[in-house]
């Protein structure tokens, strides 16, 4: 699993070479000729435009409902080992492409077992990993991450096709914009439980955190997981603690000044953002709004509404901004 370390690693060798949001290139001024009559006439200097801030206003929803029923009505169930889960992988690979961003998959086994609705077999899974060549070891980052995967049986329009274009929205918004850290976004594949308890969950995320080195945990600075984004009217932010901890409390400030309105929660560890806390990282929940089609062939894009889907995608870039 040294994937995500070569990810990185990349990274760094092509950022030079990349359109880095945030890099401050010198100005274009050309180079002085050696027969000009010199000081007296310097070149003037034109700085480059500074990239705009990415803004919550920059979200275009379309890309995240188009995305729900993609998932849901043209691929269907995916569990996380199916043949469907990498028609999925493949498509969501493509879009990150298209909207400019670098992606690595990193493959991980999962085992069988029960998902809810019938078995399930033991196989290999993959999370999709988009960047923009601007993450470096050992310097601060930010994880924005949504499952892919679904039960037996249910097309996951809200869990979690709402989740992942939530986070192809988030992957457009920040074209030709800046954020206050590099971002990774990551559509991880075997969220669903195929048992009872941590060790039978969260595979995928799971798989992405034991590939980081300890100077990588270290300089993750959040990570906000988008589960079941698309049902209710204002958004759920959870905590996985007992209270609501700093990270929980950031992204709160950000809901505010993006104008949206929020459900705190507490002791919130069922989305891959509980791979990241419990390991010692900021992790984070938005989304879990119960709804009657929950893990059932009810799942449908019907259920989606694109309201909450724009509000938490204004929330995931008011906390990038
Ligand atoms: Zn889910």
């Amino acid at each position: 699993m040294r994937r995500t370390a070569a990810l990185l690693m990349m990274a760094a060798l092509v950022a030079g070479c990349t359109d880095a949001p945030s890099a401050e290139r010198p100005g274009s001024s050309p180079p002085a000729s050696p027969s000009s009559p010199s000081a007296s006439t310097p070149a003037p200097v034109v700085p480059d435009p500074p990239t705009p801030r990415v803004s919550p206003d920059d979200v275009r929803v379309g890309t995240a409902t188009a995305a729900v029923r993609h998932l849901a009505d043209r691929v269907g169930p995916r569990p996380g080992t199916s043949p469907a889960y990498f028609r999925a992988a493949a498509w969501v690979q493509r879009r990150f492409q298209e909207l400019g961003w670098q992606v690595e998959r990193q493959r991980f086994p999962t085992p069988a077992g029960y998902s809810w609705n019938g078995p399930v077999d033991a196989g290999p899974s993959v999370n999709v990993l988009a960047t923009r060549g601007d993450v470096r070891p050992g310097e601060p980052w930010l994880v924005v991450g949504a499952h892919l995967d679904t039960v037996v049986g249910s097309p996951g329009a809200e869990d979690n096709a709402s989740g992942v274009g939530v986070l192809l929205a988030v992957a457009e918004a920040l074209a030709g914009r800046r954020t206050r850290l590099p971002v990774v976004l990551v559509a991880f594949g075997s969220e669903e439980p195929r048992g009872q308890g941590d060790a039978h969950h969260h595979y995928g995320s799971r798989a992405y955190v034991a590939a980081l080195t300890l100077a990588q945990r270290r300089s993750v600075r959040g990570m906000v997981s988008l589960d079941r984004v698309g049902v209710g009217a204002a958004v759920p932010v959870g905590s996985p603690g007992d209270d609501l901890d700093r990270p929980t409390r950031r992204v709160l400030a950000a809901a505010r000044r993006a104008g949206v309105p929020t459900l705190p929660e507490t002791g919130q560890r069922s989305s891959d953002h509980w791979s990241f806390a419990r390991d010692g990282m900021p992790g984070v929940r938005l989304g879990s709004t119960p709804y009657a089609g929950y893990h059932s062939a009810g799942d449908v894009p019907a259920v989606v509404e694109a309201d909450q889907l724009e509000r938490t995608a204004r929330v995931v870039l008011a906390w990038l901004r």
